[in-house]
């Protein structure tokens, strides 16, 4: 077994982190302004790895998840994102291919709110800068490993950590032990950087059904969804300006409609969704809340005496 493990950390070390199109490239001149997080020793000694991994974090069992009592991944359950057509819809409440929402799940809030994810990234701190109210900002691990500081000013600002995985795969199609291991190197590496366990969990691409949410529950997270997707993300890529006004306008009418309530799906991985970010924080106004306070819940499942 330990071989296994220490086979599994040896791919994270001949494979590089890298980007998929949900996050830029970003400059060298950021990275070199930036100290990677050391890998801490409690978790060398508990893991066998040596740094943090690559692509593919390896399966570490913990003593609090039990495999043996989470769903399989059913024939019907498990598909590619988009290809719903063979998904068993009221059974895994699936919220990518139905919108199906569970009870827990936090899905809108009493107060229009800003929520952004994939980050840390170089673009946060211009973000952060603007911001009047405490927000909230899902991470990827490979992000908050790179990017430490980026992380620890976020927080000391008031603002709430989420998890978003290690590295933003579409979770319906990974195996339960490939689940855990994208949650499990996320929370160590918050806790590595800033203290803490988090209590918030966002789906890379909103990938989530009833297997997914019994392996958070594990961790002790909720799912955190949305319903309202500004989609900036694409309107970046397309440098399109009419669509990003038009993107605006849809923001206003939603606000009207829906009684300036809701929970806005957004981006802190490009200088370009960080602008539209801004420009929305003035639409909005001041009333916006943080994801535990739409639900009325604790920020965090734990957090440590630790030096900041
Ligand atoms: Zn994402």
């Amino acid at each position: 077994m330990l071989y296994l493990l220490l086979i599994g950390c040896a791919v994270g070390l001949a494979i590089k982190p890298h980007f998929n199109a949900f996050a830029p490239l970003y400059t060298p001149e950021a990275f070199a302004a930036e100290q990677p997080l050391p890998f801490p020793q409690w978790l060398a000694d508990f893991t066998g790895c040596t740094e943090w991994p690559g692509m593919n974090p390896p399966y570490i069992p913990l003593d609090f998840v039990n495999l043996d009592s989470l769903p399989e991944n059913l024939e019907n359950w498990i598909h590619a994102e988009g290809v719903c057509g063979n998904v068993a819809s009221s059974a895994a409440c699936s919220f990518d291919c139905y919108n199906c929402v569970m009870s827990e799940d936090v899905h809108t809030c009493p107060s229009l709110t800003q929520t952004f994810d994939d980050g840390p990234s170089p673009f946060t701190p211009t973000l952060t800068s603007a911001l009047t109210t405490p927000l909230t900002f899902f991470t990827i691990g490979v992000n908050v490993v790179r990017f430490p500081q980026i992380y620890r000013d976020t927080a000391n600002k008031g603002h709430i950590m989420g998890c978003h995985t290690w590295l933003h795969p579409f979770l319906p199609g990974q195996t339960n032990t490939q689940i855990v291991a994208q949650i499990e190197w996320l929370i160590w590496a918050m806790n590595a950087t800033y203290g803490h366990l988090p209590k918030w969990f966002r789906p890379p691409y909103g990938g989530i059904d009833n297997r997914v949410r019994a392996i958070i529950h594990q961790f002790g997270m909720q799912a955190v969804l949305w319903d309202f997707d500004t989609f900036d993300w694409q309107l970046a890529a397309n440098n399109d300006d009419f669509g990003t006004d038009a993107m605006y306008g849809s923001v206003s009418n939603f606000i009207e409609s829906n009684d300036h309530r809701g929970l806005i799906l957004e981006h802190d991985s490009m200088a370009h969704t960080v602008n539209i970010g801004i420009h929305l924080h003035g639409l909005i106004g001041l009333e916006q809340m943080t994801v535990p306070q739409c639900a009325g819940g604790i920020d965090y499942m734990k957090n440590f005496n630790f030096d900041k």
